[in-house]
């Protein structure tokens, strides 16, 4: 789309001549768009729970009042729902921190190594849970940072493995049980985490649009088990905002592989 401005000049000598000015809209158009769908999308999250916590408040007025029963289950779910709404909220504004500060790369020396132990470490019970076994090999490596942001990175990736990663078929395989493999270590100039689970892997036509805002192969899997949808836009970001890289894949029926590059510090 172009945006089109003409000018008729006309010169004391009589000669007429006519400016066309030719200016693309396409990007513009596109950013303002997607601006849009941005706050449609993160209304309709916020008001999903928003809503239910109104239903369950005016049960509490009415019938509910009298039933001690119904009452504790029914806090319970409102506490969930509010739980959610307080992570959407700290996911959006990290997100829009993370944008403010693009132009400033961080430069914190990060153990990488420590960093990743530490998530896994913290994540093992709800691995357990699922009846996976996470398993680290973890060399020691220091990037150029930010550490809560690289923080962030790694349990989004470790929590996405253990969340969407479990195998539907059976979790011993050959003898050994199927689980999330997570190394650190320096590869030239980078410092590279890679988490590996042996789920069901991603159809590749979800692969290009997963990094979005909000998108989700499904959104009540998601819902169901606390996500965003914003987990991988905010684990883009922040490797942008390091200049790093970050890169997936996934072959159905085998797994998924998600890696991010972030430069080591310099001595
Ligand atoms: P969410 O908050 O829904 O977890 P994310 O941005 O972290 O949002 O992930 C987006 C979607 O990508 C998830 O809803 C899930 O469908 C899919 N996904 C992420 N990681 C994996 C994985 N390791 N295996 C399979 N699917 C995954």
């Amino acid at each position: 789309a172009f945006e089109v401005a003409v000018a008729r000049l006309e010169s004391p000598g009589r000669e007429r001549a006519v400016v066309l000015t030719l200016h693309d809209q396409t990007e513009a158009r596109r950013i303002e768009r997607m601006r849009a769908d941005f706050i449609a999308n993160a209304s309709h999250e916020l008001r999903t729970p928003l809503a239910s916590l109104l239903g369950f408040v005016e049960t509490l007025q009415g019938p509910a009042r009298e039933d001690p029963a119904a009452r504790a289950r029914f806090l319970s779910i409102m506490a969930d729902q509010a739980r959610r709404m307080a992570r959407l909220i700290d996911d959006l504004l990290s997100l829009s921190r993370i944008e403010q500060k693009r132009h400033i790369k961080p430069s914190n020396p990060v153990d990488l190594s420590g960093l990743v132990s530490h998530v896994a470490d913290t994540l093992t019970p709800l691995a357990k849970d699922s009846g996976l076994v996470l398993r680290l090999d973890v060399a020691p490596v220091v990037v150029q940072g930010d550490r809560d942001e690289l923080l962030r990175v790694a349990e989004n990736i470790i929590e996405n493995a253990i969340k969407y990663g479990k195998p539907s078929g059976p979790i011993i395989d050959g003898g050994r049980q199927l689980g999330i493999d997570i190394s650190v270590e320096a590869k030239r100039d980078w410092g590279v985490i890679t988490v590996r689970d042996q789920g069901d892997g991603i159809a590749s036509e979800h692969l290009p649009r997963l990094t979005e805002r909000f998108y989700r192969i499904d959104a009540g899997q998601s819902r169901a088990k606390g996500g965003t949808g914003l987990g991988l836009a905010l684990v883009k970001h922040i490797v942008a905002h390091h200049r790093g890289r970050f890169e997936f894949d996934s072959i159905v029926g085998k797994g998924s592989t998600f890696s991010v590059s972030i430069p080591l510090l310099h001595k």
